[in-house]
């Protein structure tokens, strides 16, 4: 069974989603087996985001100044346990020059050991309105605006998987997990990404997070189906936000996986 994760969250500087400290999510890590974890903290920043948590960021210098010590605290944390650690990122992409450029700063300076490409927000093509998908699920979505966001937001799928930034792709179907995009009409768009996960050979993550939510994994089974018959390297992942977290639903998940066949894992 994989005893690892490489997508965690912990409480870094009372700024990060997670609900544990550095130091309890590696204890418990260690408790559990796990011979390596990988730390992920989220890097969102866009000049445009509209801040709804503090880990939210518009000013580039403070989401710099968070993600260099989230770095230096991750460090400082390994020296303390017996667990190989990863430092890292989960990052929300946006395709614009401006993100990108400040994205590639962050890069050079705070030398993360990996970034996971992810995608959480549905937005307008000049990324001027950006909205968290979280908070658009379980309504039904009338409004041509909305929907023209949904489609940036796969499109943005699309360019995260063949940027080449990152080490692998998190939680691509989130929008299904929470309700949206499930009219028949969208199945182009996974299609599409499907697709570009062919082409590219990009690892994705089978996230276990979505079965505790709604006994969906995310992306789903069918989707998981078709990317393994095409040899694209997977890993789970347990997005733990907290302790009780790690692991959870990795049997589940392997047995799926030796169902299906699956020979290619990504580690590093
Ligand atoms: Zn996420
Ligand atoms: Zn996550």
């Amino acid at each position: 069974m994989q005893d690892f994760t490489y997508h965690s969250h912990n409480s870094s500087q009372g700024i990060a989603d997670g609900h544990n400290t550095c130091d309890e999510m590696l204890s418990r890590a260690e408790e559990i087996g796990f011979s390596e974890i990988g730390v992920s903290n989220h890097f969102i920043y866009h000049p445009n985001i509209k801040i709804e948590h503090s880990q939210d960021f518009n000013n580039f210098s403070k989401a710099l100044d968070y993600a260099k010590n989230d770095i230096e605290q991750t460090r400082e944390a390994t020296s303390r346990h017996k667990i190989k650690v990863y430092a890292g990122f989960e990052v929300d992409f946006f395709p614009s020059k401006i993100w990108r450029d400040a994205f590639e700063k962050m890069l050079k300076e705070v030398k993360p050991d990996y970034v996971i490409g992810s995608n959480h927000n549905a937005f307008s093509k000049d990324e001027q309105n950006i909205y968290n998908i979280w908070r658009l699920g379980g309504k039904p979505i009338k409004d041509e605006s909305t929907k023209e966001y949904l489609r940036n937001h796969w499109q943005n799928i699309i360019d995260c998987i063949t940027s080449g930034y990152f080490t692998f792709i998190a939680h691509f179907d989130l929008a299904s997990n929470l309700g949206l995009c499930t009219e028949s009409e969208w199945d182009e768009w996974k299609w599409k990404v499907i697709e570009a996960f062919k082409q590219t050979k990009t690892p994705f993550e089978i996230n276990t997070n979505g079965i505790r939510r709604c006994g969906i994994p995310s992306p789903d089974w069918w989707i998981v189906k078709e990317l393994v018959s095409a040899g694209v390297p997977t890993l789970i992942s347990d997005d733990a936000h907290n302790t009780n977290c790690l692991g959870q639903y990795f049997a589940e998940a392997e047995s799926k996986l030796a169902e299906l066949g699956c020979k290619k894992r990504f580690k590093f």
